[in-house]
């Protein structure tokens, strides 16, 4: 790579790190900007690189399980934080979590010391209009002058303050009329407009719906943090706060009957909650209009209550909280640039993922993205069947069942990735058998490894960078008597 190249970063948070060092890796020269010190996020609580602002885990390790997979499949890509975090690690059962001051400096030091790196403290209030080619990686905190900026340039309706979600459930779990006639969900859409596979309805008895409404109006709530008072929009108010005004304003709103009488009985029902097709595998529903703020084992027994949803799994619990993202899908184009200023790319949690390892990911895969297409490479994105793969489709909206053009930020769930042709398995009697969820899930993380490394396979035969660590990365820090980490060590390998 020419040594003039370089390349804008603004952020230093965890995508902004991962990204800048990959690019470095690359040959890229970067200009790593991070406002701190001089401001923080009301997040924030300390002056570093790279901060883990409230749990320090990256969550399970198990590669049965998607966020677990999606780390595997970044240490295999050579993610520079997923290393990082091995040298900070601290034990914590079949999760990932770190020492998050030895974590930070790990990447700080690491950051300050690469060659080919510069650091620039102080907030960038507007996107450069310049040709130097600049990455946003501000976060969901994004300060107010930059995200104006944005707006300015994608539309004010395009970038959103808050993330106001309704729980995701498996398509699986849900109780259909076939098992239970009088309370499964059936397939209908409203008056018939549109596809009735793209529905599920879930009915209520008034008894049913009773007991549903008491259970919502006395459920825990999350406590928001201090900067989060919310102001909600009248079109996308929390379900319970909807209760809160009165036992029948959810049967007049989400859960109104209208045009939805059962197809075989032809009986209207006294409230009916609708969950929509929420990718293009079918294999996740989500509830229509229940945006909540309640705590997770909550919303897992209230909305248990529906008989439809008695057994359901939880994809994605539903949540609002302070988050600035684009509506990707939209502003940004196939790769992850500002369709209205193509030189400015995107990537972290501002792109609509969700968590410290998805927000790793896709500056990782935006840094690889753009090396590409700074060699003058053709786009080359991981495939659909990693979750890696997955993650980046997700915000190029590509998995959204057909009509839902909403796009709302998420983690890595399994519905990002197509279901696999489940192999047959042997069971204890030694006859063959379908597997079970597990097992399905077993089988699909194996294809995403072997999928991911052909991947990685021929981007290094083509001579495409791959992620890249060194040996000093790897390298135990020292501790100080203060619990800070300084960086002299060089052992270890790559
Ligand atoms: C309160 C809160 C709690 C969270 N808890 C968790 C959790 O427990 N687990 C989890 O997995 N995820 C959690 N998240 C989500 C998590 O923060 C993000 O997913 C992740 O940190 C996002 O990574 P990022 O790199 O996109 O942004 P960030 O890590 O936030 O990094 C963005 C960086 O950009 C800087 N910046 C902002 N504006 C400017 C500007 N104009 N100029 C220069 N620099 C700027 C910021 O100071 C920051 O350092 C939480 C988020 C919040 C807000």
């Amino acid at each position: 790579m020419e040594e003039t190249l370089r390349v804008r970063v603004i952020g230093g948070g965890l995508a902004g790190c991962e990204a800048a060092w990959q690019l470095a890796q690359a040959g890229v020269g970067v200009t790593l900007h991070e406002q701190k010190p001089e401001k923080r996020t009301p997040a924030q609580t300390s002056d570093r690189l790279a901060e883990l602002v409230c749990s320090n885990s990256f969550r399970s390790s198990n590669v049965d399980n998607a966020v677990g997979l999606l780390k595997e499949e970044m240490r295999r890509a050579g993610s520079f934080l997923m290393a990082c975090a091995e040298v900070a690690k601290v034990p914590a059962g079949d999760a990932l979590a770190v020492d998050r001051v030895i974590f930070a400096d790990v990447v700080e030091t690491r950051l300050r010391a690469h060659p080919l790196i510069s650091l620039v403290p102080g907030e960038v209030q507007c996107l450069p209009d310049d040709d130097v080619t600049t990455l946003v990686a501000t976060g969901p905190l994004t300060s107010e002058a930059l995200a104006k900026d944005i707006a300015r340039l994608c539309g004010q309706e395009r970038l959103a303050f808050y993330d106001a979600i309704a729980p995701i459930v498996d398509a699986e779990s849900i109780t259909t009329d076939d098992e239970d006639p009088q309370g499964g969900a059936y397939f209908k859409s409203r008056w018939n407009k549109g596809d009735s596979a793209d529905y599920l309805n879930c009915p209520m008895t008034p008894e049913e719906y009773d007991v549903f409404y008491d259970a919502l109006r006395a459920a825990d709530l999350a406590t928001a943090h201090e900067f989060e008072e919310l102001h909600y929009f009248d079109g996308c108010l929390p379900i319970e706060v909807m209760a809160e005004r009165g036992k029948d304003t959810l049967r007049f709103g989400p859960m109104k009957p209208v045009g939805l009488f059962h197809p075989v009985t032809n009986r209207r029902a006294h409230a009916v909650l609708q969950l929509r097709k929420e990718d293009i595998h079918g294999s996740s529903y989500n509830l229509v209009g229940c945006q909540t703020r309640m705590k997770q084992r909550a919303q897992r027994d209230v909305f248990a209550l529906i008989p439809a949803l008695k057994n359901v799994r939880f994809l994605r619990y539903g949540a609002i909280h302070r988050n600035t993202y684009v509506d990707a899908p939209t502003v940004l184009d196939a790769q992850g640039r500002l369709k209205a200023r193509p030189s400015v790319f995107f990537a972290g949690q501002i792109t609509g993922v969700e968590g410290y390892v998805e927000s790793t990911a896709s500056g990782l895969l935006t840094a690889l993205v753009l090396i590409d297409q700074l060699q003058g490479r053709a786009l080359d994105v991981p495939p659909p069947t990693t979750a890696l793969g997955g993650l980046w489709r997700h915000c190029r909206g590509v998995l959204r069942a057909a009509g839902n053009t909403a796009f709302s930020p998420s983690n890595v769930i399994w519905s990002m990735m197509p279901p696999v042709d489940a192999v047959p398995v042997i069971n204890a009697r030694g006859k063959k058998q379908k597997p079970d969820k597990a097992g399905r899930k077993k089988q699909a993380s194996e294809r995403a490894l072997i999928d991911l490394d052909q991947w990685l396979g021929r981007r290094r035969q083509e001579g495409r960078f791959v992620g890249a660590i060194t040996k000093v990365l790897v390298a135990a820090p020292e501790v100080t008597t203060t619990g800070a980490a300084t960086s002299s060590a060089t052992t270890g390998g790559s």
